[in-house]
């Protein structure tokens, strides 16, 4: 192992590799996954600056009996998916060094740029240009693209634009052998065979380490209206779902719903925030018209939609934006409510899909078998409903200690919730990936069949278990 620090440090340069055993270093950043679920010990945290570089640590890596790579990029995974074990043979290959954009090129709309890019920068270098980079989540400050595509992130903008794999059109990757794949074309026609694109998006670095990217970029809208609508159902939420879908078009790029009980935290713990309408009615719902002609465009439809949401029974009371800083008011509230909960206490998170016209009725039963078991529960249930993709999160009745509450509840709670879910034909994991948690629910949520073309897939292209062992596939 030490000749293996001392190849890595040879190849990435001795301040770019940092182990335990120089008492100045402290590698939790890297350890620690960002829920605190899992607290691991690496061999050695490498952080390459060039692709060169990455085959080289990954052919070195290789040649070492009994170490693996744990690719990282901001290490904002929700699903212990980039953290090392804790047997201190796992080398964590950071990403975040390289971060340069490559090229823009704005005839073909597209933007090419290393995996350690950071979601926000990138989001500045489209607008800069004159572009829209759509992918938008709560982590963006932090997470990098890299991290976006090995997970196939999903986030608030998914309704109009779709998941980080629809906006990705090449992919330069290094594999598990150390060669490198040059996938970084930018067509959007290329019926050459297997997609290996597709294949390496969502794998979770079990398959190939992603090292750069050409993404799709958008027209900027002209202008982008948000509006916060008390509903008095979730069947009520659906239908709006329906109308601002006929009536906006592809105008509609948000839809998210928020349950009481969740606003009832923000409210609780961020009371400057101001949450509008939550108390009369048990869902909210913020949606976003993004609109190419122009405001008063934009506020015409968002109107009309809402007075004939009104008529038909699915709206109670609504507020319309008046300027930008409303606008980011009234997000930082929805994105304030994983905080929120935290602040309140622990919880179990699930983060899972259903088909829409199915989640009404998915959230009556499912609140109904949980209050059954545990009485008091406390369900902070938010999510894009547009997408079908909900955070059915479970808390701890008030004033029960939540770690008691996680050690006996934890199993039962996601076995009811898993098993609702697919009951009602869904997905136990929509956006945030397998990782670890979940890696062991797969064998029995997961077709059998399915199951067996990814273990044969990840056989294929990593017979040796280098990349990311243990994580998607226990
Ligand atoms: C506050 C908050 C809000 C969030 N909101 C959303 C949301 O709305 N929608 C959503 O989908 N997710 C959300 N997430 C989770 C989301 O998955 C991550 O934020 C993000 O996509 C991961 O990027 P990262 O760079 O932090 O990756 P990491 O956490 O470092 O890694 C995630 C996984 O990708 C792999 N990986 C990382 N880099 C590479 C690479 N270059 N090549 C191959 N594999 C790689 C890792 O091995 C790991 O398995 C949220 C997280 C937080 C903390």
């Amino acid at each position: 192992m030490t000749d293996l620090i001392e190849r890595l440090r040879a190849i990435c340069g001795q301040p770019h590799v940092l182990t335990h055993d120089d008492p100045a270093s402290d590698l939790s950043a890297w350890e620690q996954d960002w829920r605190k679920r899992s607290r691991g010990r690496a061999l050695a945290v490498v952080r390459p600056g060039s692709t060169a570089e990455v085959t080289a640590v990954v052919q070195a890596c290789a040649a070492t009996p009994g170490v693996s790579i744990v690719p990282q990029g901001g290490n904002t995974g929700l699903v212990v998916g980039s953290v090392p074990d804790d047997s201190g043979t796992q080398v964590v290959l950071s990403l975040t060094r390289m971060n340069a954009v490559r090229a823009i090129d704005p005839d073909n709309l597209t933007l090419t740029v290393e995996a350690g890019c950071v979601l926000q920068n990138l989001q500045d270098v489209a607008e800069k240009a004159g572009f829209l980079f759509p992918l938008s989540l709560a982590a963006e400050g932090s997470c990098t693209i890299g991290g976006n595509l090995g997970t196939n992130a999903g986030g608030t903008q998914v309704l109009r634009y779709g998941n980080a794999r629809d906006l990705c059109l090449g992919l330069e990757v290094v594999t598990a052998q150390g060669e490198v794949w040059n996938g970084l074309t930018g067509l959007r026609k290329d019926n050459t065979g297997y997609d290996l694109r597709h294949l390496m998006i969502g794998s979770e670095g079990t398959l190939g380490i992603i090292t750069a990217a050409t993404l799709k970029l958008y027209p900027l809208p002209a202008a982008q209206l948000t509006a916060w609508a008390a509903v008095p159902s979730m069947e009520a939420a659906v239908q709006l779902l329906g109308l601002a879908h006929s009536r906006l078009g592809p105008g509609l790029t948000g839809f998210e719903v928020m349950g009481r009980f969740a606003l009832s935290l923000v409210d609780r713990h961020y009371p400057h925030l101001r949450v509008p309408l939550w108390q009369d009615s048990p869902w909210c719902v913020l949606l976003e018209n993004s609109d190419s002609e122009n405001e008063s465009h934009a506020r015409q439809q968002f109107e009309a939609l809402l007075e004939a949401a009104m008529e038909a029974g699915c709206v109670s009371d609504a507020v319309v934006a008046e300027n930008i800083a409303q606008v980011r008011a009234l997000w930082h509230i929805r994105e304030s409510i994983p905080l929120a909960q935290a602040e309140e206490g622990l919880n179990i998170k699930h983060d899972i899909s259903i088909p829409v016209s199915r989640i009404p009725a998915f959230v009556a039963e499912t609140d109904a078998l949980l209050s059954r078991e545990i009485p008091g529960v406390r369900l902070v249930n938010f999510g894009h409903l547009g997408d079908g993709n909900l955070h059915y999160n479970v808390q701890a009745p008030e004033g029960a200690d939540g770690k008691a509450f996680l050690r006996d509840w934890e199993d039962k709670v996601n076995t009811l919730v898993f098993d609702q879910v697919a009951r009602f034909e869904g997905s136990i994991s929509a956006e945030h990936g397998v990782g670890e948690l979940k890696a062991h629910k797969l064998p029995t949520y997961k077709d059998p069949t399915a199951l067996a073309m990814m273990r044969a897939v990840k056989q294929a292209l990593d017979p040796q278990g280098l990349l990311n062992p243990r994580k998607v596939l226990a």
